[in-house]
């Protein structure tokens, strides 16, 4: 294939943060009838397709993905890839909310994960102890949650003092966040498909640090692997780890 950036494989890229590969291919996701639902411009479609299209070929993870491993990292201390800190066998609790894309089965190989499923486990009532998870990751599944100021403070609750929550969620940096409310259903997964647990409740946009400081997270990061389109949330729970 030829193509004119890295991520359509004319270049070697920047290291994934899962494998440490360089070579990136492009196939493309999204289809015209999202791109018209969100409004979005061509430079908007041009990288929320790359999010989710741009993948790794040594281990397959798209950006998103690499992104989210790369916060796990940053979350952890690890300096090195997300292959590598599961190599070492981690003490570290994560609950994993929904298969976190490319990465979930390295996160179950962890010896303690806990993976869960929406729209099985309600977000908005997370049925975990409270304080009972170093680490809580989810990829984007927070944007189909009616209320995710409540999903993000089941995160908070089920986390231990100190504790980390990882989360990509699909983002338009130019706008501010809108609810979809009253507004035409729209689905992700796929054109044509209109699962009810797909319908898109929220828009996020450069503001999403705001709702995880009223869920009540204490420090806030944004981890940047490619901009805009790898892009990684990090927030962590009050009080000292253990
Ligand atoms: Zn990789």
């Amino acid at each position: 294939m030829t193509g004119t950036a890295w991520w359509e494989g004319a270049a070697q890229g920047p290291a994934c943060l899962v494998c440490s590969g360089r070579s990136y291919r492009h196939e493309r996701v999204l289809w015209d009838g999202l791109i018209e639902e969100w409004g979005l411009s061509p430079e908007e479609a041009g990288f929320v397709d790359r999010q989710q299209g741009v993948c790794c070929v040594s281990c397959g993870c798209n950006l998103r993905s690499i992104a989210l491993g790369g916060g796990i990292c940053d979350a952890v201390g690890h300096d090195g890839t997300l292959r590598s800190w599961a190599d070492t066998r981690p003490a570290h609790s994560l609950l994993e909310v929904n298969a976190a894309g490319g990465i979930s089965p390295i996160l179950r190989s962890l010896e303690h994960a806990d993976p869960i499923q929406y729209p099985k486990a309600d977000m908005r009532a997370l049925p975990r102890p409270d304080a009972s998870f170093d680490l809580v990751v989810h990829s984007d599944t927070l944007e189909h949650i009616e209320e995710p100021g409540l999903a993000l403070s089941e995160c908070l609750r089920v986390l231990r003092p100190g504790g980390w929550l990882v989360m990509t969620v699909p983002t338009l940096p130019g706008r501010l966040t809108r609810s979809r409310a009253g507004m035409a259903p729209s689905y992700h997964g796929g054109a044509g498909r209109q699962r009810a647990d797909h319908l898109v409740h929220t828009e996020f946009g450069a503001d999403v640090w705001v709702w995880l400081a009223r869920a009540g997270f204490e420090r806030i990061g944004l981890r940047v692997f490619a901009w805009p389109s790898g892009l990684c949330w990090l927030a962590q729970r009050p009080g000292r780890a253990r």
